[in-house]
């Protein structure tokens, strides 16, 4: 079995030293500190759950072991998709609407689809504290372009030079997250350069 880390995603990322360790390890991202119980993921405060995974075998073995210990506290929803787009986002924003106050929403998934279904929990007036995720492959992260304005998915880290898929242009990912874009902040590598 896979040991699964618990610590807080912009520290992990910040010092991850190459994008094929970062790509290896598993993580959890849990912005607040939970104390107590830290061998189980699910919030036994709860007493209903939504559950959302990305992509088949661990993921889906991972939620399914959060959906065993969460149905013995309440209701337990799954939705489970190959990936975020257009269609998973009207999905999550409708389960996201019709869930209860105070449901606990657990996400497991590649980075890009979890930071952005973070970012849509946290939009649709979760608490940081209602979401908990986990991010099992964080070789791709989702990036906010400060001059097409567009959110792309890239593989890199904080710290690199990637081409814009949206605009082409050569940028920087800066270190700052962004809650409620779930992206982080890109912009011209280059600019610096300029006359
Ligand atoms: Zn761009």
């Amino acid at each position: 079995m896979k040991t699964i880390m618990k610590v807080d995603i912009r520290t992990r990322i910040a010092s991850a030293p190459s994008p094929a360790l970062r790509q290896a390890e598993t993580a959890v991202q849990n912005l607040n500190t939970r104390t107590g119980r830290p061998d189980t993921a699910v919030d036994r405060s709860g007493n209903s759950f939504l559950i959302v995974s990305f992509g088949s075998g661990e993921n889906a073995a991972l939620a399914r072991a959060w959906i065993a210990e969460a149905a013995e506290l309440g209701q337990v929803q799954w939705l489970t998709f190959s990936e975020i787009n257009a269609e998973t986002r009207r999905q999550l924003r409708q389960a996201l609407a019709s869930s209860l106050n105070g449901v606990r929403i657990m996400i497991v998934g590649r980075q890009f689809d979890v930071l952005q279904t973070v970012a849509l929990a946290r939009a649709a007036g979760a608490l940081e504290k209602e979401v908990l995720s986990l991010v099992t492959n964080a070789v791709d992260l989702p990036i906010y372009c400060a001059h097409c304005r567009a959110t792309s998915s890239v593989v890199g880290g904080v710290g690199d030079v990637v081409t814009c898929p949206a605009c082409d242009r050569t940028v920087e990912i800066h270190a700052h997250l962004s809650g409620v874009r779930g992206s982080y902040l890109a912009s011209d590598a280059l600019a610096r350069e300029l006359p």
